[in-house]
């Protein structure tokens, strides 16, 4: 174990460095530091570049569920409900086809950070294996629309598709769905998955809507302007200035082939990421053929409990993520793991685990110096803040791109662009004049649940989802809240924050299909949670996520602590805090127990 006196930094000094980072990014306007893709900005989100909108005649009809989002939840519960027979069923989604987050963000470098082994969901039962460890999107975006068409869920999906509101219908116990195309769907459930990062953001810079030449967000990328492919090749940009704003998950991926292909590339940076190694490699095709039976739920699981400081014999999937969350991981879920940290003060071991991840960040840090030639620019490209206040990157070419004579770094300080011209973009005065801006800033995320599914939601008695949760969300397992029966959520809502989402859908998609299939074998019409077994789960969420509080408030902000506010009630504020293998275990220990306690049959 290292102690400060067998360190070769100081841990004083980078406390107090990490806090001046952190406390020149605090701003007041928070989330309203962004302006949304409506209205004005709509041209930022519609689907111009990837799938033409045909005209339809609006439907009419019936069905047992309505799938609110076709990306991965969509189509594994669309699988789980095919296999307790349910035959109507009705995908709908304002993209063109199924894919969700892997049909929207297409741009040069997509890939997935989680191995693919682990991330591409049911493969055994699907027979494929990817073809490497960490899959690019077109291969997710595919293997998606496989799972789609093999368990027929295309059959009366309705695409570039907007709900616009749905209602509960007392009466019939049915929801009525409406969408922006006519549509009027009765269903008896309705289960939406949305998805986190639906809604593109852009920042609320003056003069954004004057700026003359192109523009697009990352999520939207327009490769009639660039060229090329997902695999990079931008011949379109090769006589081209242009300037990216962000630096983070996104923009690490694309930044490499914006710096191969454009004449000049500025980058706008206003919080560095942190980069680590990617060393990605073709799937060994003699291990493939040697998997046992049940092998993904194996490694998943074991990924699973080792990045949330678990134990297990053997790291199966070993990489950037489950080193580090090893480390840190071990410390802070048991530390009787450790001969180390047994006899550890809760002080001390907090400390423990900070010292451990300042060893990290040294790691990364010296990485950006040894890879980046120029010291200045190297200085600039290092994150200041721990490892977990921003999703970790990992990535082989991302700095090598600030070598190249045309890449040209401007580090904002923590500012932000000051302001967008006709021309181009400003800093500190200086304008950086640009054929194109492609905007790497992001989606909105943490803002009201009715916003960002677009659609007005209202339950019994005429009470709307947004009034509902105007304090905060509520509901029991993060599956249904009081007053909207027959709704079920997935996604990052009061359960288990993984890092790996779709080993979250898959396990919230069994749940639906077994709260579903109850009703079907007992032939009711409804089920609800009660108001009791929601205040109880709040109650849990609250006592539990108090623990994330002080970490996230010390991190440099962004959508991880609801850009640096204090009070911690986005989307990482309140999951389950014993873990993600402790919550889907207690989903388990639920339904086995089958007596759905805290839900009302009708
Ligand atoms: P992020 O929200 O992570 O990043 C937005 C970037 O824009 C940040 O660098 C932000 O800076 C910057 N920014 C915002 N406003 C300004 C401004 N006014 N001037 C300059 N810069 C600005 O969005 P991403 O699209 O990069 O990633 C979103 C999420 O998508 C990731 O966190 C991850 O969960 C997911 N993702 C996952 C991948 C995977 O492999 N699974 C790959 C890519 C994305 P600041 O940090 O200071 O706020």
């Amino acid at each position: 174990m290292n102690t400060a006196n067998t360190l070769d930094f100081n841990p004083d000094a980078l406390r107090k460095k990490y806090e001046r980072e952190r406390d020149k990014r605090l701003r007041s306007d928070g989330i309203g530091q962004y302006v949304d893709t409506d209205g004005q900005y709509s041209q930022y989100r519609t689907d111009d570049s990837y799938m033409p909108r045909i005209e339809r005649a609006p439907v009419k009809k019936t069905v047992e569920v309505v799938l609110m989002g076709a990306g991965f939840g969509g189509i594994l519960t669309g699988i789980q409900l095919r296999k307790i027979g349910v035959e109507d069923l009705c995908v709908i989604d304002t993209a063109g086809d199924f894919g969700g987050t892997w049909y929207w963000n297409r741009y040069p470098g997509a890939q997935c950070d989680i191995e693919s082994y682990i991330y591409l969901p049911l493969l055994e039962e699907m027979g494929y294996i990817p073809k490497e460890k960490y899959s690019f999107a077109p291969e997710i975006l595919s293997y998606s629309q496989t799972m789609a068409k093999k368990y027929d869920l295309y059959d009366g999906a309705l695409f570039h598709t907007e709900l616009q509101s749905m209602t509960w219908q007392e009466d019939s116990h049915t929801w009525l769905v409406k969408t922006d195309r006519g549509d009027e769907i009765e269903a008896r459930y309705v289960c939406s998955s949305i998805g986190l990062l639906n809604r593109p953001k852009l920042p609320a810079v003056q003069g954004i809507e004057t700026f003359k030449g192109h523009s697009f967000h990352t999520s939207r990328w327009d490769y009639a302007y660039t060229g090329g492919s997902s695999e990079g090749n931008l011949a379109s940009l090769q006589d081209k200035k242009v300037a990216i704003i962000g630096t983070g998950a996104t923009a690490v991926q694309c930044i490499p082939h914006l710096a191969e292909s454009a004449k000049e590339l500025y980058v706008f940076q206003r919080t560095p990421s942190s980069i680590d190694v990617r060393g990605n490699k073709p799937t060994d095709q003699e291990w493939a053929n040697n998997l046992d039976e049940g092998w993904q739920r194996k490694r998943r699981d074991n990924f699973n409990i080792l990045v949330t400081g678990g134990v297990q014999d053997e790291d199966l999937v070993n990489d950037g993520w489950t080193s580090i969350m090893q480390k840190l991981g071990v410390i802070l879920a048991d530390p009787s793991n450790s001969e180390d940290y047994a006899d550890l003060t809760p002080e001390e071991l907090g400390e423990a685990v900070e010292l451990a991840d300042f060893e990290k960040m040294e790691e990364i840090r010296a990485r950006a110096a040894s890879i980046v030639n120029n010291p200045e620019v190297a200085e600039k490209l290092k994150p200041y803040y721990r490892q977990f206040c921003k999703r970790p990157c990992f990535h082989d070419d991302y700095l090598p791109s600030f070598n190249k004579p045309n890449v040209h770094l401007i580090d904002t300080d923590g500012k932000g662009v000051s302001n967008i011209t006709a021309q181009g973009v400003v800093f500190d005065g200086r304008e950086y004049p640009v054929d194109c801006i492609i905007f790497a800033t992001g989606f909105e995320i943490g803002t009201d649940y009715s916003r960002r599914a677009e659609c007005a939601i209202t339950g019994k008695g005429g009470a709307t989802l947004e009034e509902k949760w105007a304090k905060g969300v509520r509901t029991l397992h993060g599956f249904q809240t009081n007053g909207f029966p027959n709704l079920f959520f997935m996604g990052l809502i009061q359960g288990g924050l993984t890092a790996n989402n779709t080993h979250m859908l898959t396990e919230q998609s069994e749940h639906i299909a077994y709260l579903i299939n109850r009703a079907k074998n007992g032939n009711y019409r409804s089920l609800e949670v009660s108001g009791e077994a929601e205040d109880d789960w709040v109650g849990v969420m609250k006592e539990t996520a108090l623990a994330n509080e002080d970490f996230l408030a010390a991190c440099t902000p962004g959508y991880y602590n609801d850009e640096g506010k204090k009070e911690i009630n986005g989307v990482f504020g309140l999951q389950y805090g014993g873990g993600p293998d402790e919550f889907f275990r207690l989903l388990e220990a639920w339904r086995m127990d089958d007596r759905c306690e805290g839900v009302t049959y009708s």
